[in-house]
């Protein structure tokens, strides 16, 4: 069992975006949406969303954080997708009709993970057919209904609703 950890780092590749997270994940999920796919290359995306607030990016180069806000995504919700101009490393995906709150690649954290496990799968009908469920994750094919709690890591329920 992991302790819950109140600070965690993470950067992009090369080290020219850093990130600092303190506090605890809102929720955690895995991505197989095809938007996601496109935008980060791979065949699914492991994500961490947290308060805006409990995060802060720094860059150096400053003008080194780019971002690109992706209208294409099933939800209907325009996506701002952050990432390094440099070496092209995802950091971070906020949705802009839902503010407060920025979902991070996993992948671009250090450290252990364990409380990082994703709770639920989202967009499941476009998940590789190779893949199997991820043990115990609740699997939606699109996304999750109206008025889904996320699940919280380490919890049953969260009290973070996905709608805005
Ligand atoms: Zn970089
Ligand atoms: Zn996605």
């Amino acid at each position: 069992m992991a302790t819950s950890t109140n600070e965690r780092t993470g950067s992009c590749l090369c080290g020219a975006i850093q990130v600092r997270i303190t506090g605890e994940p809102i929720f955690t999920n895995l991505c197989h949406c095809t938007s996601c796919k496109k935008a980060s290359g791979s065949t699914v995306v492991s994500i961490a969303a947290y308060r805006s607030e409990d995060v802060t990016y720094t860059a150096n180069p400053p003008d080194a954080l780019k971002t690109y806000n992706d209208g294409s995504p099933e939800s209907g919700r325009v996506l701002e997708r952050a990432f390094c101009g440099i070496c092209g490393s995802r950091v971070r995906n906020a949705s802009l009709s839902f503010p407060g709150s920025v979902a991070l690649p996993t992948g671009i954290l250090d450290g252990d993970k364990e409380d990082l496990k994703p709770k639920y799968e989202l967009f499941c009908a476009s998940r590789e057919n190779w893949m199997a469920d991820v043990p115990g994750t609740e699997q939606f094919a699109t996304m999750p209904p109206p008025g889904f709690q996320a699940p919280k890591p380490g919890e049953k329920q969260g009290t973070w609703s996905l709608e805005s």
